[in-house]
């Protein structure tokens, strides 16, 4: 049965981290708003021609991975052997079918290789060489990893590799910069700070879908994966309770289970979304040193976009109104 248009919702993010007023000026801010707001529409639209959840974030992740604003496909950041490796996954709630990808250097569009992944095979997640091979016999495009160099992000590897032992959260790698009164690059660089992207939607059959895509963090070891293409830490969706794409330090949204501990919070506690989402982001995830946030929506169409790092690219669309875009808190 068909629910009210009004509650198919869509909302997205384009990573949490230190992102300073101070050290972005309009033109900078104008770009985020722009690229949010023009994937957010793409997303709505989808919704409202009766299009469905899993549709609409697929095609808002794959917008966010072609934008080299956001590090995911296009612009990714780069591993501490100076390659890329991305991970992504995405998950129906209808269904609880999900598929996911993780450490691929060839993929251009990383989330259309999770969902193959979940539409054509038996498993859940596929990694490296193999990921590949199979996607691309499921028509997905491979690219050489030329394709995902960005000079920006280039500059901030070369940065955090001379630190010795240090991992950036991608998105904090401008202040870093900043706080470094030896290096030689402008703070202000608006392509130097994005994290993972994602969305989460509830489409008017009141189904929901959720999707994450990241290059990881800046500097990374090689073979090392993050929470984003683990089912349940950074991506979950299930139409009893809730979706959920986050944004930050993987291990700690790992080592929590952050997005599906949302969802338990709903169906066994009886927390409302805002509830399990506030006290996750904002209690849970500190206490393990855990920084960022995220997205999530549930099947009535609320939605809450927390996070307690300084800003994350972020926004929300309902279907008939206007797109809501932000940057800082
Ligand atoms: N969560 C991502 C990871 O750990 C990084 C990010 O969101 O910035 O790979």
């Amino acid at each position: 049965m068909t629910k009210p248009a009004n509650i198919a919702t869509i909302a997205i993010h384009g990573g949490a981290g230190t992102i300073l007023r101070s050290a972005m000026n309009t033109t900078q801010e104008q770009a985020y708003h722009d690229a949010l707001n023009e994937i957010l529409s793409a997303g709505q639209k989808i919704l409202a021609d009766g299009g469905s959840a899993l549709d609409a974030v697929a095609c808002a992740v794959s917008m966010l991975e072609d934008c080299p604003l956001f590090n995911a496909g296009k612009g990714a950041v780069y591993t501490h052997a100076g390659t890329h490796e991305l991970d992504a996954a995405i998950m129906d709630g209808a269904t609880l079918d999900a598929g996911a990808i993780a450490m691929v250097e060839h993929v251009r569009n990383p989330i259309l290789a999770a969902r193959a992944v979940m539409e054509n095979s038996e498993h859940i997640l596929l990694a490296g060489a193999g990921a590949e091979a199979f996607v691309a016999q499921h028509g997905v495009e491979l690219v050489e990893p030329e394709y995902f160099h960005t000079e920006a992000r280039h500059a901030q590897w070369l940065r955090a590799r001379d630190k010795e032992g240090m991992l950036l959260l991608d998105h904090d790698a401008t202040s870093q910069a900043a706080s470094d009164e030896t290096t030689e690059i402008a703070p202000i660089d608006p392509d130097d700070k994005f994290g993972t992207v994602g969305a989460v939607a509830v489409d008017m059959h009141g189904n929901l879908a959720a999707a994450t895509s990241t290059g990881g963090i800046t500097n990374k070891r090689v073979g090392r994966v993050g929470d984003s293409p683990l089912i349940g830490a950074g991506c979950y969706a299930n139409n009893r309770t809730v979706a959920v794409s986050a944004t930050g330090t993987g291990e700690a949204f790992m080592r929590t289970v952050a997005a599906y501990d949302i969802s338990a919070r709903m169906e066994y506690a009886g927390q409302s979304l805002e509830e399990a989402a506030e006290q996750v982001v904002m209690d849970l995830l500190p206490r393990y040193k855990g920084r960022g946030g995220l997205i999530a929506v549930d099947a009535q169409g609320n939605v809450v976009l927390p996070f307690n790092t300084e800003g994350m690219y972020r926004g929300f669309a309902k279907v008939g109104e206007t797109p809501v875009t932000a940057i800082y808190k």
